[in-house]
């Protein structure tokens, strides 16, 4: 297997590298840093900044032509976030759009959704969240409430939402709402609502790390366009298996160029302070060999989606490397750095150093969400194992 770039790909990485240097800011950690810096001055730079991608042609750039993409391969994409990774730029905001509704829009939307919810998607002036989870269910999905009742020409919604990303910053939230009451699959269906929509009250969470991106979403008799259904009534649970699937799609590749950066920056930071024992050493060196399986387990995923496969349990496997990697990682640097690791240096000789409290807090999320640790096993023990499905 051929696991060097072609020269077509090299010449599209080497031209963005050279977008990178001309159009990017400061790196994300110096924005994260500045003490100026609020949540919401952070939202709307990194609306800003998907703007500027969307013009130069960079978003959606693996989805046809007609639906504002270019038409380009996983590979691409795959450079893509790896480049952005390597040059630490800005996250974009509509990641929850742009990563999972455009996809589930363009298999099982209509020709209208595309043409409406698309374009201003990639552009950053409609942004998403993504309304799956209750309190009672999260890892049972299927087991959501929400109800969404037919009235005429609209669906009636009642029920909550909970860890909504971005819930406090979006226009749009697409919800799986329960058009079935006996149908545990069957009955759920797909609906894009407007967050503004009488009888929808938002409310912000304060997590581990003082931020406060969740948000938690009430709905109380909200009336909703009927024509604001994706698929049919009772596809529900299908596209979101699809919005899932794309969850948990290949982001080791770019997830490896990061930790490479941190890894290194770590290094530094120990030749400095004058840690360098043997066992600061082995610590070191073990997280630099799990970040090369990380970048394996990267390609075999973008192998995969290349030749057009739908992911399978890699995906699993894979989600759960990068997630649990990313915590061990974290522990780590921590444990080599002490109490100094609680401290952020902002000199200008430092610039690139990393907040290592703030990643530890924030590594604790990578293994709940988008599907946890222990139901990424379930699915591997009865997938690639053959296990019978665990008793509920
Ligand atoms: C950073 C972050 C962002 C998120 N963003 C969103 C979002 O935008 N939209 C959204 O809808 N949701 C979002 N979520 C919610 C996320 O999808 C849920 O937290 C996740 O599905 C787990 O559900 P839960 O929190 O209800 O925990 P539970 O499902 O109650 O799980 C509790 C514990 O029990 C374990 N467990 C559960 N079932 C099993 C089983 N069958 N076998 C073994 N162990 C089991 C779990 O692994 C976990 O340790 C987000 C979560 C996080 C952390």
């Amino acid at each position: 297997m051929d696991l060097q770039l072609s020269d077509q790909h090299v010449m599209f990485r080497d031209e963005l590298r050279a977008w990178l240097k001309a159009n990017m800011g400061r790196p994300w950690r110096e924005e994260l840093r500045d003490p100026k810096a609020t949540e919401d001055s952070m939202i709307e730079l990194r609306r800003s900044w998907q703007r500027k991608l969307y013009e130069a042609g960079y978003l959606g750039m693996h989805w046809p032509a007609e639906w504002g993409g270019r038409g380009t391969t996983e590979v691409e994409k795959s450079i893509f976030e790896a480049e952005l990774s390597r040059a630490d730029a800005p996250p974009i905001l509509n990641v929850l759009g742009i990563g999972l509704l455009g996809p589930a829009l363009i298999h099982h939307g209509s020709e209208a959704q595309r043409r409406r919810f698309i374009p201003p998607m990639l552009s950053g002036e409609e942004i998403w969240c993504q309304g799956f989870s209750e309190p009672g269910a999260g890892s049972d999905l299927a087991a959501l409430r929400t109800s969404a009742v037919v009235d005429g020409d609209h669906f009636v919604l009642n029920g909550q939402k909970i860890w909504t990303t971005f819930g406090p910053w979006a226009d749009w939230i697409f919800v799986l709402a329960r058009t079935d009451s006996k149908d545990r699959y069957g009955g759920i269906s797909f609906i894009l609502v407007k967050l503004d929509t009488p009888g929808i009250t938002v409310r912000r969470l304060r997590q581990i790390t003082g931020e406060s991106e969740f948000g938690e979403v009430f709905f109380e008799d909200a009336r909703v366009p009927r024509e604001n259904l994706v698929g049919q009534i009772g596809e529900g649970w299908r596209i979101a298996m699809t919005v899932l699937a794309f969850e948990r799609g290949a982001t080791s590749l770019a997830a490896a160029e990061r930790y490479g950066r941190d890894l290194g920056l770590l290094a530094r930071t120990c030749k400095e302070i004058g840690r360098e024992s043997g066992a600061v050493r082995e610590k070191l060196g073990r997280l630099l060999v799990e970040n090369e399986v990380l970048r394996a387990n990267g390609l075999r995923m973008l192998a995969n989606l290349a030749d057009g496969k739908v992911p399978g349990p890699e995906s699993s496997i894979e989600k759960i490397f990068w997630s649990e990697f990313d915590k061990r990682f974290r522990e780590t640097a921590l444990d080599i750095l002490g109490p100094g690791g609680q401290l952020v240096r902002t000199s200008a000789e430092a610039r690139l150093d990393v907040d290592w409290s703030r990643e530890f807090l924030w590594s604790r999320a990578g293994t709940i969400y988008s599907g946890s640790s222990e139901v990424q096993r379930n699915i591997i023990s009865k997938r690639v194992l053959n296990l019978p499905q665990e008793g509920r």
